[in-house]
């Protein structure tokens, strides 16, 4: 599909450095991209969550250099050790059933300022007996990869059209990340009514009641308190705004 060739063509950028060119908005305009195509690199969510279908083909951000990946990203422990991580797609325990493809270690990268947001909610959070648990950060244009490929060949296109998978993410570009909350007393998540990556609407933020329903609002009112938007589709998904996100295919290790 021509999804998949923009991919490919797009891998094969891979050794531009986006610090000798950075992706200026003048430039960007000079692509002949239309408004909606920007919108949809800037808007789209991660777990990627495409906005329309529409948008889903519109052509993909060039890949930045290993070198931009490695200055603009940082370890979330760097700032706040106390922050749990424990990255699903590292693991069989994911919806696809297998690692992804560019997770080599447990290690929860974002861009700095994102990191140092995280590090805010987290600090206010200790206060309440609370901490963070992530189950992703930063992913590789190649971990986003491997869940196109899975949807491809278990028949799960249908996931792209309502918005659960992109195939081109926030999370590619370290600025979103899948978190809950926990007890710092007890280190277990709080009851948040779906596991991580729920392809329902039984996920949607709103869709709650009761302690669930407190517990989401909780965790989105922390986050947004930093500056995190949550995704109202994923109670677990908040994206967060930096000057020139750009994607990375650097492994995570
Ligand atoms: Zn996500």
């Amino acid at each position: 599909m021509a999804g998949d060739r923009e991919i490919t063509n797009n891998r094969e950028n891979q050794g531009m450095s986006i610090l000798r060119k950075p992706l200026h908005s003048k430039q960007l305009r000079s692509f002949t991209w239309s408004l909606p195509v920007l919108g949809w690199l800037l808007g789209l969510a991660a777990c990627g969550h495409a906005q329309a279908q529409g948008q889903i083909n519109a052509p993909p951000a060039p890949i930045a250099s290993a070198a931009a990946a490695e200055s603009l990203l940082v370890d979330v422990l760097s700032v706040d050790s106390t922050i749990a991580v424990r990255l699903r797609y590292l693991t069989p325990d994911n919806f696809t059933g297998a690692p992804l493809p560019g997770y080599e270690v447990n290690r929860a990268y974002l861009r700095r300022e994102a990191a140092a947001a995280l590090g805010r909610v987290q600090e206010q959070l200790r206060a309440e007996g609370l901490g963070l648990l992530i189950w992703d950060a930063y992913r590789p244009v190649s971990g986003t990869e491997g869940m196109v490929a899975w949807a491809e060949r278990t028949g799960n296109m249908k996931l792209f059209k309502q918005g659960y998978i992109a195939r081109r993410s926030r999370h590619n570009m370290g600025v979103a990340v899948d978190l809950t909350l926990v007890s710092l007393d007890t280190g277990r998540p709080l009851e948040m009514g779906t596991p991580f990556d729920t392809f329902s609407d039984a996920a949607h933020t709103a869709n709650a009641t009761g302690a669930v329903a407190r517990n989401r609002q909780r965790l989105v009112a922390a986050m947004e308190a930093q500056g995190f938007k949550n995704y109202d589709q994923e109670w677990w998904h908040f994206s967060f705004e930096v000057p020139n996100p750009v994607p990375f295919d650097v492994p995570v290790r």
